[in-house]
């Protein structure tokens, strides 16, 4: 069925302007009388009737047919509907049948979606708006077209992913590395500050093209933006590709991720057992960025599905996914182990573990010394909100319940800041913690000396960061003769501070007097001496 977008009336722009048309987009299952166009007091289509509806006449078939024809396409049949129309037909225009006679469109009038003129008609097929049978035929003609081509491309498609799946891959040093000098691979990797320790490491490559990647990989890596290898990725690569165990090191934002991800998918995409593989990392936020990158590379490839297992988001969709034959695992440790815990999940199909930035994975927590509750919430709110890190506040208004979980949470490394008042200076052995920062320094020394023997208990060694200010001036002296036997470097601030020479200076006075009262071998004769003067004076 061909449907008007309104009823012929031959207008132009400018004519009448009483004569509106209320233009409604078409639905082809509608009943005519609903589809046709409204006109109000519309002296220019020649009638008094105050009729409001028209339809199409018979003037289509005249035109349909040999447009059709021409174009070789099958003929457009009029629906039964347009044949009841004869009454009021008198007062239509016939449907365009060439594209050429129909006016070009205005200004937020629909436009034909094949010449660009005025989309009076709407094409039922479709949907779409049409100028013409001859643009109608042409819009069928490219929409068959186009679903020819989207069938053969899902065809070569899931031809090509069969190929894919069933094609082994191999890493092998590309003809271009191959034929480069030792000395010039040696330069290469100095230049790009790359060091390798280990046996038969594979050369470096210096472009994607050399891994022999999937094309959709590679299409992939260029729409990440992904150009050439950054160096961590040159050296890590191959060796990944090759299935070898490997330890890398190289700074923030230089590509690690990548690296690793690659290998991981070379190697996961010929996996059927499932999960394949599994990533963890430190923190909530990276796990989402890893996964991320993963779904941008692994886009388009042939059953690669990732999930994302961790803390902070709801469990139960995290444990759907997961059943969900996934290949790939992004997991925090300790949203992992909660799941392996609850569920019958199991990890033995699991062949490539990824541990990313595994310092910070096994990192012992740092325990955060303050003088008051507020300060101890405030601190630990703004750590976390700052660093992402696990935080959570110690102090006396701390349920007894709270305080046994906050406890039971540092020594099972949930958290990895805890920001405390004096309460956890005294007596707790925390064998985990290795850092102390007395954020607020404490008024006596006797408390210092508790607050940081909390750092590296048991014979371990720990260490200890404080910030003093002039608001602790009266212990300058004592801190400085405590922590500088240990060896530490203390801030220029503190050691010329005339505070600290106050306090030094009176304490060699007072340490005098002491001495000049103190009765030795020495002095004996000078003190007997001074008595005797004494004495006889009186
Ligand atoms: P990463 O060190 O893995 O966190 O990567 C840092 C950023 O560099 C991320 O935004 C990556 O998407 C981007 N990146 C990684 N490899 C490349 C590359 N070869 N070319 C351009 N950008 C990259």
């Amino acid at each position: 069925m061909f449907l008007p977008r309104s009823v012929k009336v031959k207008r132009t722009p400018d004519e009448d302007k009483s004569c509106t048309a209320k233009k409604h987009k078409l639905s082809s299952g509608g009943s005519l009388l609903e589809e046709t166009t409204e006109f109000q007091d519309c002296k220019s289509v020649g009638t008094e009737t105050s009729a409001s509806t028209y339809s199409l006449s018979e003037t289509v078939q005249e035109h349909t047919e040999p447009a059709a024809a021409d174009l070789g396409v099958a003929n457009t049949p009029l629906g039964k509907d347009n044949q009841n129309t004869d009454e009021d037909g008198s007062l239509e225009e016939p449907i365009k049948s060439f594209s050429k006679s129909q006016r070009w469109a205005e200004p937020g009038e629909p436009v034909c979606v094949v010449c660009g003129r005025y989309g009076e008609y709407i094409c039922d097929k479709t949907d779409e708006d049409v100028c013409s049978l001859e643009c109608k035929a042409k819009h069928l003609l490219q929409t068959q077209a186009k679903e020819k081509q989207l069938r053969s491309d899902q065809c070569t498609d899931s031809q090509a992913e069969a190929h894919l799946l069933n094609t082994p891959y191999f890493y092998k040093d590309h003809s271009f590395i191959l034929g480069l000098q030792d000395e010039q691979v040696e330069n290469l990797k100095l230049q790009l500050g790359i060091a390798v320790q280990g046996q038969q490491v594979p050369r470096p490559i210096v472009e994607f093209e050399h891994c022999g990647f999937p094309e959709t990989l590679n299409n992939n890596l260029k729409n990440s933006g992904y150009e050439v290898p950054t160096p961590i990725q040159m050296q890590m690569i191959p060796v990944g590709l090759l299935g070898r165990d490997i330890l890398a090191s190289a700074d923030t934002g230089s590509g690690k991720t990548a690296a690793f991800l690659l290998p991981v998918i070379m190697k996961v995409l010929k996996e059927t057992e499932t999960p394949s593989a599994l990533i963890l990392a430190p923190t909530r936020e990276l796990a989402i960025q890893i996964e991320r990158q993963a779904k941008e590379l692994m886009a388009g490839l042939p059953n690669m599905r990732t999930v994302l297992l961790v803390g902070g988001l709801p469990l139960p969709p995290q444990l759907h996914r997961l059943k969900q034959s996934v290949k790939v695992i992004i997991a925090t440790p300790g949203r992992l182990l909660e799941i392996l815990k609850q569920s019958s999940v199991q990890l033995h199909s699991v062949k490539i573990v990824v541990v990313d930035e595994d310092k910070k994975l096994f990192k012992p927590p740092v325990l955060v010394f303050v003088d008051c509750k507020l300060g101890a919430d405030l601190l630990s709110d703004a750590v976390h909100k700052i660093t992402g890190l696990q935080c959570t506040a110690m102090h006396s208004e701390k349920s007894q319940v709270e305080r046994t979980d906050i406890l039971q949470g540092l020594l099972q490394e949930k958290y990895e800041v805890i920001v405390s008042t004096g309460v956890l200076g005294r007596g707790l052995d925390l064998v985990n913690v290795k850092l102390v920062v007395n954020f607020d320094m404490p008024s006596t020394m006797d408390e210092y000396v508790h607050q940081v023997g909390r750092a590296g208990r048991l014979g371990h060694s720990g260490t200890a960061i404080t910030f003093i200010n002039n608001n602790s001036k009266k212990l300058f002296w004592d801190v400085v003769k405590r922590v500088k036997p240990t060896g530490t470097i203390l801030p220029p601030q503190l050691l010329n501070s005339p505070y600290l020479h106050d306090q030094k200076r009176r304490e060699q006075q007072r340490l005098k007097q002491l001495q000049s009262s103190l009765v030795t071998g020495d002095n004996i004769m000078d003190i007997i001496k001074k008595h005797n003067k004494n004495n006889s004076q009186r």
